[in-house]
């Protein structure tokens, strides 16, 4: 590896009361995965990075090891109440042999790589460097009673962001000189008291910290990778025989005739597996469900369903909606429509609003208007990330 050997240290300790919520907030799923587990994956992902140094609480070190597991590069160490303490804590353990060090707070998911590069680059002039954006609204001071009170101009003012970076030695030489019990805003604010040369390169909307409820639901959108409408469809009929019922969408409807069929002859959810498989180009459910094999005979086609949802989940993939619909004289559908969307929408784990379940009849015609059987047809759309994988 070239370059000057390169550190992180992610702060984690705090509680994060602000955000509500029962997990610490960096423990929250968003987009996806832990909080924390964004950070990580940038930070052990850069190839200029050569260790990162977690500092955690040590009630979250269950959490942690979840949030973190395969992942390389990663340690931990634990941190003190206030963040300046945390930061001591995390370059105690970094040592001695680093020449760069980057400090990054867990709360901050957007991280991309090329503010790593950006901050190693701007320390060949300076002893520290912060990613920073000017500001698009207008700034005010207030009083103590909330009075508005003149100030400078808004363009000489920036918010800084982290990831933080300082050559290793002159950032261990400000955590010597300042009290140890000083708290700072951020690490910029360490090193600038204690005469650190620092400059900003050039912030991300990407890089915004979660603290309040709201800025989940931004970050959320801003991380969740661009997907792709991928849509399937899927055709089955069966044909009637002896019996007292049908089962369609997992409801048993009582009916003067059975579908005969290997599993439980459930068209709906056979046109509907056809068409998730469909959807993500992995075969038709007799290529996962062979009828030669005796150990689908009688069975319940929830499996099948399950099995192709489990495929689409795999592959990245997110069920947008899924319609249905039923092609029979008889029976009636429409009695049991609402039944079979519910159960439909609970075993895909959708709301119900993205589940249709619709029936027609084809006006006496065919083999469906001689009512020797039933049909299902069934569409759906998967939202699926742009790069696919290679399978
Ligand atoms: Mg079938």
């Amino acid at each position: 590896m070239s370059g000057p050997r390169t550190v992180a240290i992610l702060v984690a300790a705090g509680v994060g009361v602000r955000a509500g919520g029962d997990t610490p907030k960096q423990y929250r799923s968003i987009a996806g995965k832990p909080m924390i587990r964004w950070s990580l994956e940038a930070l052990s992902g850069h190839e200029a990075i050569a260790r990162v140094v977690a500092v955690i609480s040590p009630e979250h070190a269950a959490l942690f090891e979840a949030a973190a597991s395969g992942l390389h590069k990663v340690e931990t160490t634990f941190g003190g109440a206030e963040r300046t303490a945390s930061v001591r804590a995390g370059f105690d353990r970094v040592g001695p042999d680093a020449e760069i060090v980057l400090i990054h707070d867990a709360a901050r998911p957007g991280m991309e790589p090329h503010t790593i590069d950006a901050l190693i680059l701007a320390l060949q002039t300076a002893d520290g460097a912060a990613p920073a954006m000017a500001m698009a609204d207008a700034l005010k001071q207030v009083d103590a009673a909330g009075s508005v009170l003149p100030v400078k101009d808004r363009a000489s003012f920036r918010r800084v962001q982290t990831p933080q970076a300082f050559r290793a030695a002159a950032f261990g030489r400000a955590l010597a000189i300042v009290p140890r019990d000083a708290v700072f805003d951020d690490d910029l604010a360490l090193a600038g008291a204690a005469g650190l040369s620092c400059v900003l390169v050039a912030g991300s909307h990407r890089l915004m910290k979660a603290t309040y409820p709201e800025d989940f639901t931004v970050l959320e959108r801003m991380l969740e990778p661009p997907r792709m409408p991928l849509v399937g469809s899927g055709f089955d009929a069966h044909r009637f025989g002896p019996g007292e019922y049908v089962t369609l969408c997992g409801i048993r409807i009582p009916h003067s005739a059975g579908l005969i069929g290997h599993s439980d002859a459930d068209a709906a959810w056979h046109a509907l597996t056809d068409a998730l498989l469909g959807a993500i180009g992995a075969g038709d459910i007799g290529d996962h469900f062979p009828p030669s094999d005796p150990q689908w005979r009688g069975a319940a086609s929830e499996i099948f369903l399950v099995k192709a949802a489990d495929l689409v989940r795999q592959r990245g993939g997110k069920i947008a909606n899924v319609d249905l619909t039923l092609m029979c004289e008889r029976p009636k559908i429409k009695p049991h429509r609402e039944a079979m969307r519910g159960r439909t929408a609970e075993v895909l784990g959708l709301p119900l609003a993205r589940v249709s379940v619709k029936a027609t009849t084809t006006e006496g015609l065919g083999f469906l208007g001689r009512d020797e059987g039933l049909a299902a047809q069934a569409s759906v759309c998967v939202l699926a990330p742009w790069e696919a994988d290679d399978v």
